[in-house]
C-alpha cells in the first residue's frame, strides 16, 4: 500500500509581488493566458477507454500533468502503485476524505472507492500546468459542483455493441461484473449533455490529439 500519497506541499500563500502571484491569480481564475480552462476531466461510460486514451496521453503528451487516482480495490496484474493508481487501505482513503484531501471521490461499480487527491491537483495548477482527471461520472459532477470553470470531455463509444465488445473482451471482470458494468454504462450514456464537448473512441490516437487540443494544446 502507499505511503507516498502526495501531500499539501506547495499551498502555501503567494508573496505579493512575485511572479507566484500572477500565477496564483491565473489559478484562481482557472484559466490559462488564451481563456482556456486549467483542470479538464475526462468521463464517460465503463469500458469506452477512457483508462486507454488516459494512458496514450500520458505517454505521448507531456505538457499534459494527469492526475494519479487513490483507489481501495487491489492491483492489476503490471500495475504500480503510485504510477496507475494509488493503492489505499479503506481506513487510509476514510482518512484522506476526512482530512478533505479527495477532491471528489465515489464508489464505483457499487464495490471500491476512487478518488482525486486534491494537493497534488491543485500544486500542478499553482504551476500552471494543464491537468487532466480521468474519473467516473459522479466524481464529474462533484468536480462540476466545485470548480464550475473547469472543462468536462465526455468519452463516447462509437457505438453501443462496441463498448459491449470491449467490455466482454478485457476479460478482468466476473459476468456478475460485467453485467453490473453494463447497467451503469447504459445510465452513464445518457449523461452525455452535461459535458461541454464530446470526443468519440473510434481510435486512440485520435481521440487523444483531439482532447489535447480541446485543452488548448499543440497536439502535433
Ligand atoms: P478501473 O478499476 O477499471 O481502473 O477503474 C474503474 C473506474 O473508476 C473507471 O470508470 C474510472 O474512470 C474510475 N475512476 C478512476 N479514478 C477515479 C477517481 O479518481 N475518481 C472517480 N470518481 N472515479 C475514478
Amino acid at each position: 500500500m502507499s505511503d507516498d500519497f502526495p501531500t499539501a506541499t506547495s499551498t502555501e500563500p503567494a508573496t505579493p509581488g512575485t511572479d507566484r502571484t500572477a500565477v496564483r491569480d491565473e489559478y484562481r481564475a482557472g484559466t490559462g493566458e488564451d481563456g482556456t480552462p486549467r483542470l479538464t476531466v475526462l468521463a464517460g461510460p465503463t469500458a469506452v477507454g477512457k483508462g486507454t486514451v488516459s494512458t496514450y496521453i500520458r505517454d505521448h503528451f507531456p505538457q499534459v500533468w494527469l492526475s494519479v487516482s487513490a483507489t481501495t480495490r487491489a492491483p492489476r496484474p503490471g500495475e504500480q502503485d503510485g504510477v496507475h493508481y494509488f493503492f489505499l487501505t479503506p481506513e487510509r482513503f476514510d482518512e484522506l476524505v476526512a482530512t478533505g484531501q479527495m477532491l471528489e471521490w465515489a464508489v464505483v461499480h457499487g464495490r471500491h472507492r476512487y478518488g482525486t487527491p486534491r494537493p497534488a491537483v491543485e500544486a500542478a495548477m499553482a504551476e500552471g500546468r494543464s491537468v487532466l482527471l480521468e474519473i467516473d461520472l459522479q466524481g464529474a459532477r462533484q468536480v462540476r459542483d466545485a470548480m464550475p470553470e473547469a472543462s468536462f470531455v465526455f468519452l463516447a463509444p462509437p457505438t453501443w455493441d462496441e463498448m459491449v465488445r470491449r467490455l466482454i473482451g478485457r476479460g478482468t471482470e466476473t459476468p456478475e461484473e460485467q453485467q453490473h458494468r453494463l447497467e451503469t454504462a447504459r445510465m452513464e450514456l445518457a449523461a452525455e449533455p452535461e459535458f461541454d464537448h464530446t470526443v468519440v473512441n473510434d481510435r486512440v490516437e485520435r481521440a487523444a490529439a483531439e482532447l489535447v487540443s480541446l485543452m488548448g494544446l499543440p497536439a502535433r
